[in-house]
């Protein structure tokens, strides 16, 4: 497949694929080039995103973003998670709000998210749709591994 890689300048490739947790445990998180084209596609979506809120540049923070099998264990994240196919991001906008309000104005966007997550009231999880399906604009919620999701964007 030869797809150009395109990246917004604000999430470039270091940016998503910065891990403090990979770089205290020594573990190399740089995306394998096979899935560039996911994490370019993801960057692009992050700019929309940012632009569409009209949020100032650097207000919309990455708290995960790309993860390599060996750090996905480590932070705990679920197998086969998106982030490790550079499909998925954790963001937060403390300048624009909490948690709960930037996920209810994301899902508000046109933008093409394949599943928009509110995690535990702490962090949104975007993700795109791999290359091959459409994306489904899915919006969920989670506050306990015990309660499990929700439908949409829940206030708590
Ligand atoms: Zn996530």
């Amino acid at each position: 497949m030869n797809l150009k890689l395109n990246f917004h300048p604000e999430f470039c490739q270091d940016t998503l694929c910065h891990s403090d947790t990979a770089l205290r445990c020594g573990l190399d998180n740089r995306c394998p080039p096979d899935l560039l084209h996911n994490l370019g596609r993801l960057s692009v979506l992050l700019g929309d995103i940012r632009q569409s809120l009209k949020l100032p540049a650097g207000a919309l923070k990455i708290n995960s973003g790309f993860r390599a099998e060996a750090l996905n264990a480590k932070v705990g994240g679920v197998p086969h998670s998106q982030h490790c196919l550079g499909l998925a991001a954790d963001v937060v906008c403390p300048e624009f709000g909490c948690a709960y309000e930037l996920a209810a104005a994301i899902a508000q966007l046109p933008c093409e998210f394949d599943q928009l997550i509110l995690e535990f009231g702490k962090w949104v999880h975007v993700s795109i749709a791999p290359l091959d399906q459409i994306p489904r604009r899915e919006c969920l919620s989670i506050f306990s591994k015990d309660e499990g999701y929700l439908e949409g964007i829940v206030k708590r």
